[in-house]
């Protein structure tokens, strides 16, 4: 089983561009080989959306929080915060994310993204909940930011850190998830920080319906692909594919406190 930790099933790629209804199309993916997937909201729009996803699938969980490249849109910090919490609140959901810096798009100044990103771990602190950490670009912000917070778990989400800085995360507690990039022809960094990474602080993810893993590059990402991030992984690691399964489905359990 695959625990996929990091998706956006609110998308509307996904309404878009799949063939049939997106539950009929969920259902199948929990029948297969995906054993539990976590929707990651991105504004108080897609937090509730991911809670929804949450409620019609057993297996399905919701990670709450604004992302960098939203912050912008709001101007009550408190207010949102506030809605945050109170959404945090819903058994489904397991961890407060995705927040961060993006410093790609910088579509909210940086100054104003770092507000954010402060609040929102103090945020995580005071829930006891995980943070879903989106870092584009921003590594020695982000490094920074999370050492200066004591007392806050993160998984930095589509890894794309240095070998040294997931050294330095993973010595802290830190935990790291891969996704379809690292089977990317050009991920000789990704490639070499999975290297870095302690198996037991290793978790998948797709961020569907982006970053489809080779050999479907630039196609509609979903759950269902993210065996092939394993497959690279597990051959990373020198392990099977079966084990890296096992190792990184617990980590999850472990990682968001999900008990089945
Ligand atoms: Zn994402």
């Amino acid at each position: 089983m695959l625990f996929d930790t990091h998706a956006h099933y609110d998308d509307e790629r996904f309404e878009s561009e799949l063939d049939k209804p997106l539950d009929d199309f969920i259902i199948e993916l929990f029948s297969g080989d995906v054993g539990g997937i976590i929707n990651a909201g991105t504004n108080i729009e897609t937090c509730k959306k991911s809670i929804e996803l949450s409620e019609k699938f057993n297996r399905m969980y919701a990670a709450v929080g604004i992302h960098p490249s939203d912050c912008y849109k709001y101007g009550d910090i408190d207010g949102i915060l506030g809605a945050i919490r109170e959404l945090s609140r819903h058994k489904k959901v397991v961890a407060i994310g995705e927040i961060g810096l993006d410093y790609h798009y910088d579509f909210s100044p940086r100054d104003i993204q770092k507000v954010w990103f402060e609040a929102q771990l103090d945020l995580a602190c005071e829930l006891g909940l995980p943070a879903v950490i989106h870092d584009r670009e921003a590594h020695g912000d982000v490094f920074d930011m999370i050492k200066r917070k004591k007392g806050v778990k993160v998984v930095m989400h589509s890894c794309s850190e240095s070998a040294e800085t997931v050294r330095q995360l993973t010595d802290m507690g830190h935990y790291i998830s891969f996704s379809g990039s690292v089977t990317f022809k050009n991920a000789k960094n990704t490639v070499l920080a999975a290297e870095a990474c302690p198996l037991g602080q290793m978790l998948i993810e797709t961020d569907c319906p982006y970053l489809a893993p080779t050999p479907h590059r630039g196609k509609l990402n979903h759950s269902g692909l993210v065996r092939h991030t394993a497959e690279k992984l597990a051959e990373i690691k020198g392990i099977s594919y079966d084990e890296i399964c096992r190792i990184t489905y617990e980590n999850a359990l472990r990682f968001f406190n999900i008990s089945e």
